[in-house]
């Protein structure tokens, strides 16, 4: 049998195995099961693809989707593997040539779906030799799981009928219980492999923002600092992701919204068009998710909160899948806080998701590394800062805000607690809005008394009082606000409180150089607001090395783009991010030079070498 680094290095190009792989490999190799943890981008698929390389016979991969079929093995055959998949999309015609190769043993990997698998044992599976069984996104196969699909509980199946065969079972999701769950159901007898759940290529940002002015003002600038690049931005509502899409769509950005009201016809549309980088943006609910196997999205918004660190977590892994820089931003506003816990109230689990809600929100509220606060929420912990999220970069600055936050309590208790968030701004502010006026708020003491203070840093102090304790909002009486034990002491005087200055400012409208008024107005009043849009946040061109050209670079993402067209595949299987960002550093010229760069093995030299050479030459004799 071949050495597993040799033929990583020959059919995958990598110079070295990346944590666990080659232990998982050694494991397999040697005839026994395992269960791989590993997050999403980790390189789960290297671990049973290169023992299905070296092992005599043919691989069995179990996936849940064909998207996720077919994006697997477009990237095997992009390497030269020979690999195919067997499911319900295929025409009787392809379905036959398969199956023959399948029996003729041609192939190394056969992907299925759990339900192909069983229906064929009798008849495919126990005609040829099998080397090992994979399966993939094995946490559908608990009930615990958060997408638990029936199909998977047949799986345990195989064991009875093939008793010598090792199996695998990978997932990027998995809490204990659910590990344990996979190992029993598949009757697992070998090693558990769990790897570090970080993701040090992500970037990670919150911004306290509520309105929908400034956050599609924020959007606006993030968007033109990642020119050409692929994001999503997820929101909790339907109509929400249309009215961004069609916002973006105004000002020229190749944006669509998705979400599970469209056809299915428009949404595989969507998909498609995204993978292929012909849309850039997709502004989707959550229902945009396991499918999306897009290695290169550069980046994610969250636009609402999402209702557990778990989905967040899952969300923002669909970025920089190829392991190049990706950055993520997560809106939180006190409108999300309130709706999102209405929503967990009155789920049939509301103590469950009322717990969930508030350690997402201690992420978002956080002041330390934010890194750190997710890695733990997963029982990992880390000794050290990230140095790559946005309280590493930027601590916040806190001020005396007792007296604010005494007002705004003053206000609630003068309206005999009977009023709502917006109606206790209302107040303060000024406002002679037909709710104040019916209940003759106007007539208050507290009338105005917050008048120099804008509503969007009310709503932000607001939501800071909540997550402090200082106020409860009571859902079951329209939302209305109560003042806590711990807020009357504030108003009392017995308790002083530090506010988070609340860091943005809205660029003025019609500014046409987004980096421009970015410098200009990001920091007005000293110290009292972080830059507007921190720099920090380089997007996948500047991070990696300092030494990428990017112009050079945007050449090859057009010259790769040309060549998908051509073969009807998208762009990232061609080469990924990571790779044209190597190539645009390393500048090969020769098709030897080339084949030394990661990511680029023997199958994609001999493919690709001349004609990306000859760009890299043309374009280095013109500058
Ligand atoms: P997962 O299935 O865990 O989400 P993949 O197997 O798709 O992750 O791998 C993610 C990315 O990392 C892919 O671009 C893959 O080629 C790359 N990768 C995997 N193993 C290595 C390695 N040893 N060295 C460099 N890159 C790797
Ligand atoms: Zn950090």
């Amino acid at each position: 049998m071949e050495n597993p680094l040799s033929i990583l290095k020959q059919h995958f190009g990598y110079d070295q195995f990346r944590p666990s792989q080659q232990e998982v490999i050694n494991e397999v190799m040697a005839g026994h099961d395992a269960l791989v943890l590993m997050p999403t981008g980790g390189g789960k698929s290297i671990c049973y693809q290169i023992p299905a390389l070296a092992m005599p016979g043919t691989a069995v991969v179990v996936s849940p989707l064909i998207s996720l079929m077919q994006d697997q093995v477009e990237a095997l055959k992009a390497n030269g593997i020979p690999a195919e998949a067997l499911n319900s999309g295929n025409d009787p015609n392809e379905d036959l040539i398969i199956r023959r190769r399948c029996l003729a043993g041609d192939l190394k990997l056969i992907y299925v779906s759990p339900e192909k698998l069983i229906s064929e044992i009798p008849y495919l599976f126990r005609s040829i030799k099998i080397s090992l069984f994979a399966i993939d996104e094995a946490h559908c196969i608990s009930q615990w799981g958060h997408d638990f699909r029936p199909e998977y509980a047949q799986l345990g199946m195989i064991r009875q009928y093939f008793p010598q065969v090792p199996v695998m079972a990978l997932t990027a999701t998995a809490d204990k219980i659910t590990r344990e769950d996979i190992a029993k159901q598949l009757q697992l007898h070998g090693k558990v492999f769990i790897n570090s759940f970080d993701r040090p290529n992500l970037s990670l940002t919150v911004r306290r923002e509520g309105q929908k002015r400034s956050k599609m003002a924020f959007i606006r600038h993030f968007i033109a600092r990642h020119e050409g690049e692929a994001g999503i931005i997820y929101c909790l509502a339907r109509k929400t992701t249309e009215s961004i899409a069609a916002d973006l769509q105004r000002e020229g950005l190749a944006a669509a919204a998705y979400h599970a009201g469209l056809d299915a016809q428009e949404r595989a549309r969507v998909q498609q068009l995204f993978k292929i980088d012909q849309l850039q943006v997709v502004c989707a609910t959550i229902a945009f998710g396991m499918g999306i196997d897009k290695g290169n999205v550069r980046w994610i918004i969250h636009y609402n909160l999402p209702k557990s660190i778990e989905s967040f977590y899952q969300e923002i892994g669909r970025a920089g899948r190829d392991g190049a820089p990706a950055d993520t931003v997560l809106f939180y506003s006190l409108a999300d806080v309130i709706q999102l816990r209405k929503f967990a109230e009155e789920s049939g689990q509301s103590e469950v998701n009322l717990m969930k809600l508030r350690r997402m929100q201690e992420y978002a509220e956080a002041s330390v590394c934010r890194r750190r606060i997710l890695l733990n929420y997963f029982g990992e912990e880390m000794d050290h800062d990230c140095g790559h999220c946005d309280v590493c970069q930027n601590p916040p600055h806190k001020f005396d805000g007792t007296i604010l936050v005494q007002k705004a309590l003053s206000a609630i208790v003068r309206a005999q607690e009977k009023i709502r968030v917006n109606t206790c701004i209302e107040i303060l502010r000024g406002m002679t809005s037909s709710t104040v006026m019916r209940n003759h708020y106007n007539e208050l003491k507290t009338f105005g008394v917050g008048r120099d203070t804008s509503v969007a840093k009310w709503q932000d102090y607001m939501l800071q009082m909540l997550q402090m304790g200082f106020i409860e909002i009571i859902y079951n009486q329209g939302q209305i606000l109560h003042v806590t034990p711990l807020g009357w002491e504030v108003l009392h005087g017995q308790r002083q409180v530090q506010l988070a200055f609340v860091e943005k400012a809205v660029p003025e409208r019609g500014s046409t150089d987004s980096r421009q008024s970015r410098r200009s107005s990001g920091r007005s009043g000293r110290g009292q607001q972080a830059s507007m849009f921190p720099e920090v946040h380089a997007s996948a061109l500047h991070v990696d090395n300092g030494a990428l050209d990017a112009e050079l670079f945007k050449r090859l993402k057009v010259l790769r783009t040309r060549l998908a067209t051509e073969q009807g595949l998208p762009p990232y299987i061609v080469f990924s991010d990571k790779v044209l960002q190597n190539l645009a550093t390393i500048r090969p010229t020769t098709v030897e030079a080339f084949g030394t760069v990661s990511g680029i093995g023997n199958f994609k030299q001999q493919k690709y070498g001349e004609i990306f050479t000859k760009e890299i030459r043309e374009y280095l004799g013109a500058h």
